[in-house]
């Protein structure tokens, strides 16, 4: 019988590090995992953004099955019901294997289950306990259980992890079912997210208003929006749950209302949405994203967070050569000059 949390407050009071960390060592131990501990990873400072990436071979990856429901660059995103069968027939997260779950029931609806390719160590995954499509929107409380869980992991364990939601056909996902992830950032790795929201309030973004637009780092290659998420030093009574909630909603939901503003300035308002969405403790941020790959470069959030894996030398050698600003910007939307003071209609779509 796994364990079973039921509620936020629950939720809140795990020593959740503690739970994944014990999870993973008896896995990795009984060859459940495939992870290579002696992974090679060096640190490079773009030259042209001056972002901070590290670049790390993950032999893991070539292992990793793909389950997507359709192919990036297909024109045709329909997918036809016998697709979504085989999908939902190779599926691994509807019987997630028993020595990689974490959380079997969490809040009734979801679990927690370790990454069995991780990228890096304690790499854990919150996934919909029934099957869903991995391109519907993201649920108020799937945001919070993001913000809980990264807040728990900080709060408790001091530990500074990030999570990520790679969401339609050129996000760079590989599972058709709904999974959020979260991993643990490289020690003293400073993402500029973090540098730019610094100093920042919480503030619900406006459009019209110019110091009430997401925030930008100019210097990036590509189009991102981040808002700054509300922080609580102590949840005391459900009315503060629940404001919370609200607040993660309305800021997600203007950021999906942003990029459906790029997706009809670039002239693709027939394909669905892609984006990859990325979250810290303090902040939240969107990039949307035109191709899942560069050449034969695959991108998903984790390029965006400075944190490049790789299957081979051989790519790595290629995305130097290339160099990390042209390769994000391919798989997103060129930053275009005075990006902050663009007013986007909001309700132009
Ligand atoms: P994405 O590529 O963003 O769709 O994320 C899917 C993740 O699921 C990948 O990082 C895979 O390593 C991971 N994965 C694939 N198969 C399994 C499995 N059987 N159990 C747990 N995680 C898996």
């Amino acid at each position: 019988m796994g364990l079973k949390i039921d509620t936020l407050k629950e939720l809140r009071e795990l020593n959740l590090f503690d739970i994944v960390k014990d999870v993973f060592d008896k896995a990795l131990k009984n060859g459940d995992l495939i992870y290579d501990e002696n992974i090679e990873f060096e640190r490079v400072t773009d030259p042209e953004s001056e972002i901070e990436n590290e670049i790390k071979i993950v032999s893991g990856l070539s292992k990793r099955p793909n389950n997507r429901a359709s192919e990036p660059g297909n024109k045709d995103e329909e997918i036809n019901e016998d697709k979504l069968n085989e999908v939902i027939e190779k599926n691994p997260f509807l019987k997630p294997e028993i020595e990689l779950t974490v959380i079997d029931s969490l809040l009734g609806n979801y679990r927690l289950i370790l990454n069995k390719f991780p990228n890096t160590k304690y790499h854990f995954l919150l996934v919909t306990k029934e099957f869903e499509k991995q391109d519907t929107l993201l649920k108020p409380i799937e945001l919070q259980l993001m913000h809980t869980i990264l807040d728990n992991l900080k709060k408790v364990s001091n530990k500074e992890y990030f999570s990520f939601f790679n969401s339609g056909s050129e996000s760079g996902y590989s599972q058709f079912h709904k999974h959020i992830q979260f991993m643990m950032l490289p020690d003293g790795f400073c993402t500029y997210q973090s540098n730019v929201v610094r100093g920042v309030n919480y503030f619900i973004p406006k459009e019209i208003i110019e110091n009430r637009r997401p925030i930008v780092y100019e210097k990036a290659s590509y189009k991102h929006y981040i808002l700054k998420l509300k922080e609580y030093d102590m949840y005391e009574n459900e009315e503060q749950e629940e404001d919370e909630r609200d607040s993660l909603a309305i800021l997600y939901m203007y950021l999906i209302k942003r990029i459906m503003n790029i997706f009809k300035e670039f002239d693709m308002e027939d394909k669905k949405l892609s984006y990859n969405l990325l979250m810290m403790s303090n902040w939240m941020m969107i990039i949307p994203r035109r191709s899942a790959k560069f050449e034969d470069i695959w991108q998903n959030s984790l390029g965006f967070m400075g944190l490049f894996c790789v299957k081979n030398k051989e790519l790595r050698d290629k995305v130097m050569n290339i160099g990390i600003s042209k390769i994000l910007q391919e798989c997103g939307f060129p930053m275009e000059e005075g990006e902050r003071d663009i007013v986007y209609n909001e309700y132009g779509y």
